[in-house]
């Protein structure tokens, strides 16, 4: 069969944009299709407004904070239109400089817009905003369609305006109290920069902590610090009703069997993302899903072999960077035919609070529970120069590993720049780089990588023991002291 295009992509988001400019690179005819603006949830409701949005908080909070560094600055009035206009502005020039259509067709790729529905297995329709409708064949398929926030049916929420990521970027006036349910990263990044920015912030969740995927000991060290900075934790509680009410809204929660209520001028629900289905026809395709979006195999590829998903659709990996890395193994395996797999192993991940939390790898938990032997190698911001002369000591690396030769499993940090930290463990796991090739690479003094480099010292550390150092000074004559051993968490 002849088809119109090589490739056709379903959706204009971060897996989007990613796979079509590799499909183009690859030399193949490339059609993608858009039913609202390229860029995708990351640009216009996710990553850059929520990083923009956090920047202007921290702005302001170390504005507020000046007098720790010996400065006195007037804060004036918080202008919250003017915020979300910059906010605004910067998805703009995100927009402009990487997302736009005229970037694609530069590339060769027709950029279509409307929405995409299949007809079969190598056939669309696409129907635009006027209603008009066409058909597109295509060798091979990628689906692209994203995720939107979930609410959960909770009592009375339809009756309510709450807000989600879609809303929360449009706002004109700051909430006086804003009610956050969800304590997972994009609650937890909201709920400090409303609360900077001058909400009393109340957050509520169902879990006994925040920030479920991240290790326990760090993300309480943040919920600790996230309270000291005035933000109200509700935990271990369930939202079972909503109700409107003059100043805004009531929300209902259970704690066991007991029954309060908080009430407030706005609600965020930041309960978790649901994959854009619905309006895809997939049983024309006979494309199979599973709990939360498009079934697919390491490779991306899903029931149906011409046809690929990638990115949030997929309910896996729901970030930025997983969508670019899963386009690339779709197209790979596509269309040059390289076996190429998800790398489930190195996936970092990072909440841009301040301080931030980072992961890579395996978790502490997730070491214990395969029964996988290893070493915690720990060092805490306070001992990091860079941290002090920022005034920001609040956080601790931790590393787990294999004592014997230093192997990287995971990584786990809180701090400022967290974000920026894992990625060197994430290229170090990645390329067998061990805890020993990091002690023995020089890092610049004074700086936040210094303080990975002496978490991996910890590892050396730990490989001494009383012995050896009477064996050094045996053959060598020394008669100084033999070091303390007997704490094995001592940080040196
Ligand atoms: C508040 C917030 C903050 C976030 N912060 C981060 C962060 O800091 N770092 C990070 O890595 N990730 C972050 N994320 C997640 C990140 O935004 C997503 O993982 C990423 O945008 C997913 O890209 P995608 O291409 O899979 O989906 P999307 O970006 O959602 O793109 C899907 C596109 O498909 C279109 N579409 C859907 N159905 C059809 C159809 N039938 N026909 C045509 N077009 C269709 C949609 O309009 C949309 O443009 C954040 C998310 C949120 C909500």
């Amino acid at each position: 069969m002849k088809y119109m295009y090589d490739v056709l992509v379903i959706g204009g988001g971060a897996a989007g944009l990613t796979a079509s400019g590799i499909a183009a690179n690859f030399g193949a005819k490339t059609m993608m299709v858009e039913k609202e603006k390229l860029g995708g949830d990351c640009t216009w409701t996710g990553c850059v407004p929520s990083k923009t949005l956090i920047k202007a908080a921290s702005v302001l909070h170390n504005a507020a904070e000046s007098k720790k560094y010996g400065l006195d600055i007037d804060l004036g009035n918080v202008d919250t239109s003017k915020i979300m206009k910059h906010v605004d502005q910067v998805r703009r020039e995100v927009y402009e400089d990487a997302d736009k259509p005229e970037i694609f067709e530069a590339m060769g790729i027709d950029v279509e817009a409307g929405e995409a529905s299949f007809v079969d297995i190598h056939r669309v329709k696409i129907v635009n905003g006027k209603g008009l409708e066409r058909e597109i064949t295509a060798k091979y398929i990628f689906i692209c369609s994203g995720a939107k926030a979930f609410v959960p049916p909770i009592i009375g929420v339809d009756e309510v305006e709450i807000l989600t990521n879609e809303s929360m970027f449009e706002i004109n006036k700051l909430p006086e109290k804003l009610v956050i349910v969800g304590a997972g990263p994009i609650g937890t990044e909201m709920a400090q920069s409303f609360n900077r920015l001058g909400s009393e912030v109340h957050v509520l969740d169902m879990a006994h902590r925040i920030q479920m995927n991240d290790d326990e000991e760090l993300a309480d060290m943040l919920l600790e610090s996230l309270k000291k900075e005035g933000i109200h934790y509700n935990l271990g509680v369930g939202v079972d009703k909503l109700e409107k009410t003059e100043k805004g809204i009531r929300v209902y929660y259970k704690t066991g069997e007991v029954q309060s209520s908080i009430e407030a001028n706005s609600v965020l629900m930041a309960t978790g993302r649901r994959a854009n289905i619905s309006s895809l026809n997939l049983e024309a395709a006979g494309i199979k899903t599973w709990k939360g979006g498009i079934e697919v195999d390491d490779k991306c590829r899903t029931s149906v072999s011409n046809i690929y998903a990638i990115g949030d659709v997929t309910g896996r990996f729901q970030f930025t960077h997983m969508s670019e890395h899963m386009a690339k193994v779709a197209a790979t395996n596509a269309l040059i035919k390289v076996p190429m797999k998800i790398d489930v192993n190195h996936v970092p991940w990072v909440t841009y609070t301040e301080p931030e939390l980072g992961h890579v790898g395996s978790t502490e938990k997730q070491l214990k529970e395969r029964g996988v032997s290893f070493e915690v190698y720990r060092f805490p911001f306070s001992k990091i120069d860079r941290a002090i002369t920022d005034g920001q000591t609040t956080g601790l690396i931790k590393v787990f590993a294999k004592k014997w030769n230093g192997k990287i499993l995971g990584a786990s940090i809180l701090g400022a720049h967290a974000g920026e930290m894992i990625s060197q463990y994430a290229l170090a796991m990645k390329n067998g780089v061990t805890l020993r090739n990091f002690a023995d690479t020089i890092h610049p003094y004074p700086s936040y990588g210094q303080g990975a480099r002496r978490a991996a010292d910890q590892w050396y550390i730990k490989n001494q023991s009383a012995g050896m150092v009477k064996w050094i000074q045996r053959i060598f004559g020394y008669s100084g002291d033999i070091p303390d051993y007997s704490d094995p968490n001592r940080i040196v």
